[in-house]
């Protein structure tokens, strides 16, 4: 893929940027928001990989910005772990992902991996069908009424999770432990706004519902005429 990569701290970015180097990647290296801005100008990228607190302008503004673009790169968030308003904002704001500082390589190497899988072809396929919902856990993608859902990797996650037990009440914390590696890397209010999310992206009349069992949890529940698709 090709990344535009923004980060402040210059040893964590030269060592960053080799890694996704190693791995494969082109990467572009921009040490604050304004540069990152004007790079954006000039070249179209796959992916963002996003550290929100830059000087310059704010990651915020970068991120607002080339979610404005078409295509849209997908976006990886880099926020200290105290920075829960930032993570907030920028999942609000569009941010397909996050991971909090400090992180594993390997980690930030899986995330970016993830994101890059989207749309890539895969042999063999396992689909998981609800309602008009189908998911196909290969290629990790999911169409509705044969329209495909765009939805970042913790969104589809989220989602695969509901899909294949459908009917079944998950606990926040089920759901967390299952989607986030690290404890520290959630709370419950990054859940709420995957949820709210995926909410909206499911929406119309023949879509699964993500319904609040209050106290508890979540469920999805699947109209009870399933349309064909
Ligand atoms: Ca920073």
């Amino acid at each position: 893929m090709k990344i535009l990569y923004v980060e402040d701290e210059t040893d964590l970015a030269r060592h960053v940027a080799r890694a996704l180097k190693g791995a494969g990647h082109e990467v572009e290296v921009r040490h604050d928001g304004t540069s990152a801005l004007a790079a954006l100008k000039v070249d179209s990228f796959d992916a963002l990989v996003l550290d929100v607190n830059l000087p310059g302008c704010s990651g915020l503004e970068v991120l607002k910005t080339a979610h404005a673009m078409r295509p849209r790169p997908v976006t990886l968030m880099l926020t200290a772990r105290s920075e829960i308003n930032d993570r907030v904002a920028g999942l609000n704001a569009g941010a397909d992902d996050y991971l909090t500082k400090p992180f594993a390589m390997e980690e930030l190497l899986a995330r970016v991996a993830s994101m890059g899988r989207r749309g890539q072809g895969a042999t063999a396929e396992q689909i998981v069908q609800g309602g008009g919902l189908q998911l196909d856990t290969q290629r990790r993608r999911v169409t509705h009424g044969g329209q495909t859902v765009a939805l970042s990797p913790r969104e589809y996650d989220l989602l695969a999770i509901f899909m294949q037990s459908p009917g079944r009440v998950f606990t926040r914390d089920e759901l967390c432990g299952r989607i986030w590696e690290r404890a520290h890397d959630y709370d419950t209010r990054t859940v709420e706004i995957y949820i709210m999310r995926l909410r909206k992206k499911l929406s119309g009349p023949d879509a699964p519902v993500i319904g609040t069992v209050r106290g508890f949890g979540y469920i999805m529940n699947f109209p009870t005429s399933t349309p064909s698709a």
